[in-house]
């Protein structure tokens, strides 16, 4: 037996016990006559002690030990004379009778300690050793937590859990697919799944009724904080329910993880259209936990002779409240905030509301005190507060002033991440228009079910069209996604036509699905949540990096073993596949 107790175990009412412990050891504190090491496992940190009268072999033994190394310690246990607090094991230590090394250790690039000084890429490069890092295990803990809670509630619900498989052909969910060359099938290729959505789809079809699945998917796009390219989703799939159905279960199951997890209790999600949402909070994902909405000013500014704001399709505002005393400096550092190309805002007009009534903005030339006030009434603002307005296109504008709120949000301390607000986001478009390539896109993916009062409008105004789709959106953050899907082969293959698909095309892509809905397909809804936003955010994290054992870093690489790699000539032989590079010899 290696070990009796965990190194997180032992109290006071172990005193007297003959122990052994196994794990790394943290550190060694020679102070002459005793000598501390501090041993470390999952668990905890035992401090074990040696000192005049131990035997001469044990303390030759315990000098020889380095950080890291790991060891078998055999000892009794006996109450501290000076006791540590902050540590539940802090009331004894193991006074030591026998050592054995089990591995040594080359001394770590970086301390193995909560404050380490290893920096990201080095991090990276050891991620087993940052991974002993008792912050960065307890991501992975809550991250397994988390699962195993989702597990809990969705198999109390009849949920069947299903594997699908990860060598597929592309399914389009709008990002690009990663591909997998096939040995047996020259010149052909699998694609990873972007998500595991007609699979699932046909899991209904083949009657499962309630599907789930904690299952990795693959998105070769640009990485950000929040984006990995493969990333773990929630995926569900559900017949004979409708949106409201989707929305019960799944907010029961975000509310089951909040009391569950962090024992907090959440009240109702609200459901806020799309529309409401871009028009009020300039964003699709609105962070709710604070208010500053954005404010319609068009027609009460225009026809002052301000050919700024006569010339602008949209002029939005925001009222920040408490920031009149702004200064000219952070004023012009505002404007340049939101010049940025990020923002593309051509500039920023001010209205100050002083103390004493009065207003002080930066088109005074145009507005008369009155005119300010009948703003500063439709903003809500009250003396001491800064209202800010920008112009330009609609959405252009709203979404910037979507950004600017964020960031006012970010100055004034009003998104503390230990308050929650979720909410559904419902009534989305059913498609997008793309300017650059001239045709409509999915806004969700191809297999959403357009409403049904809307659906007339497919041949007449395809843009006006409405989806029952919804995301789940959590302080700003989309947590999830998902539709009622289309089930009938008529209305699937004219989605398609819509998509700019030909015949041919979607045939050869999504044959499979439209030929099993010609054989009884069930009414069916759907939704997935992304595992690792969810986990971060519940972590109180703004990476999900720090959530996932092995990630990749920003260009996509795992350099801790060096990959994406080059293979060798006979792998590529085996495909039949020769590598040329674009542009180079
Ligand atoms: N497959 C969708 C996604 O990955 C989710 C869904 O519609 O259920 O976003």
């Amino acid at each position: 037996m290696y070990r009796t107790h965990t190194c997180g175990e032992l109290r006071i009412n172990d005193v007297g016990k003959n122990v052994k412990l196994a794990g790394w050891i943290q550190r060694v504190r020679d102070l002459g006559a005793m000598t501390f090491v501090d041993l470390r496992d999952r668990y905890g940190i035992t401090q074990l002690v040696v000192d005049e009268k131990s035997a001469e072999s044990i303390r030759e033994k315990t000098a020889k030990l380095g950080r890291e190394f790991v060891i078998q310690a055999i000892g009794n246990v006996r109450e501290r004379s000076s006791k540590n607090k902050n540590l539940p094991t802090g009331d004894v230590e193991v006074f030591l009778n026998e050592i054995v090394v089990l591995s040594v250790s080359k001394v770590p690039p970086f301390t193995i300690q909560d404050d380490t000084d290893g920096g990201d890429e080095l991090r990276m490069k050891y991620r087993y050793l940052d991974l002993r890092r008792e912050t960065v295990r307890k991501n992975l803990e809550l991250r397994a937590e988390m699962a195993h809670a989702t597990r809990v509630y969705l198999n109390q619900q009849n949920f069947i859990e299903t594997e699908t498989p990860v060598l597929i052909k592309s399914t389009p969910e709008g990002a690009r697919d990663f591909v997998v060359p096939s040995r047996m099938n020259e010149g052909e290729f699998y694609a990873l799944p972007q998500s595991p959505q007609t699979f699932k789809q046909l899991l209904m079809v083949a009657g499962f009724d309630r599907y789930y699945q904690i299952v990795k998917c693959f998105r070769d796009e640009d990485l950000r904080a929040d984006r990995q390219p493969e990333f773990t989703q929630i995926d569900c799939e559900m017949s004979f329910v409708d949106q409201e159905d989707v929305l019960k279960t799944f907010e029961g199951l975000t509310r089951y993880l909040f009391k569950e997890v962090k024992n907090i209790e959440i009240e109702e999600f609200p459901w806020m259209p799309y529309s409401e949402a871009m028009e009020k909070y300039g964003s699709d994902k609105p962070d709710t936990r604070f208010e500053m909405l954005i404010h319609n000013l068009t027609e009460k500014v225009k026809g002052n002779n301000f050919a700024v704001f006569d010339s602008s399709e949209f002029i939005g505002a925001i009222n920040t409240t408490g920031c009149a005393e702004y200064s000219r400096k952070q004023l012009d550092e505002l404007t340049d905030w939101v010049k940025r190309p990020q923002i593309g805002a051509k500039g920023l007009v001010y209205v100050k509301y002083n103390d004493d009534g009065s207003f002080k903005s930066s088109v005074d030339k145009f507005y008369s005190q009155d005119d300010l006030k009948v703003w500063a009434e439709i903003v809500g603002a009250k003396p001491g507060d800064l209202i800010l307005l920008l112009s330009g296109d609609k959405n252009h504008i709203l979404t910037a002033l979507g950004e600017l709120r964020l960031e006012m949000g970010n100055r004034l301390g009003l998104r503390d991440k230990n308050i929650f607000k979720p909410l559904w986001v419902v009534d989305f478009p059913l498609l997008e228009w793309d300017d650059e390539t001239k045709r409509f896109y999915a806004m969700h993916h191809p297999f959403t079910s357009p409403k049904k009062e809307d659906i007339l409008l497919l041949d007449s105004d395809p843009g006006k069209v409405r989806a029952n789709a919804y995301d789940l959106v959590i302080n700003g953050v989309e947590i999830g996604g998902g539709s009622v899907r289309i089930f009938n082969k008529e209305l699937q293959s004219k989605m398609f036509d819509l998509l700019g698909f030909t015949k041919e095309e979607a045939e050869n892509q999504f044959g499979f699905l439209m030929s099993a809905f010609e054989f009884g397909a069930p009414p069916h809804a759907g939704i997935a949540f992304g595992f690792d936003r969810l986990v971060s955010m519940f972590a109180g994290l703004n990476s999900i990096r720090d959530v996932i054992a092995f990630p990749k870093n920003n260009a996509g690489r795992d350099v801790m073993i060096d990959s994406p790699s080059t293979i060798s000539n006979e792998q590529l032989d085996e495909l039949n596949l020769k590598v040329v590079i674009k542009g180079k010899k």
